[in-house]
């Protein structure tokens, strides 16, 4: 039962976002800030789905209500919690900084010395 309100939110969240095009704008600039100011962690761990439970959204700020869908995301040592909607602009704004900033250390990629 859960797993199917998961994804009925999942597919409302989606409409929501495709509904709210003129603010995508808007929360990416949000986004692309704090990502360059160190406000906010890259999305690069797993994630899941889960009801929110009154945390607040690290995104927009705002709390996660029980009626909505929070996206819990694992990182280095914390755990942090966003929207659905928030999350989706979140992590392509994090891949695409990650893939501005070169090649990814220890993959094969150069290694600066000085580490
Ligand atoms: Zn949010």
């Amino acid at each position: 039962m859960l797993d199917e309100y998961i994804v009925r939110e999942q597919a409302r969240a989606i409409d929501q976002w495709n509904a709210s095009c003129a603010s995508d704008d808007a929360l990416k600039r949000q986004i692309r800030a704090q990502l360059s100011e160190g406000r906010l962690g890259s999305v690069n761990g797993v994630s899941k789905s889960q009801r929110g439970t009154g945390r607040p959204c690290v995104v927009c700020r705002r709390t996660i209500e029980p009626t909505e869908v929070e996206r819990e995301v694992g990182g280095q040592g914390v755990v942090l919690h966003a929207h659905e909607a928030c999350y989706k602009p979140w992590r392509e704004e994090s891949v695409a900084r990650r893939a501005a900033a070169g090649p990814v250390l220890g993959r094969g990629g150069t290694r600066r010395a000085s580490l």
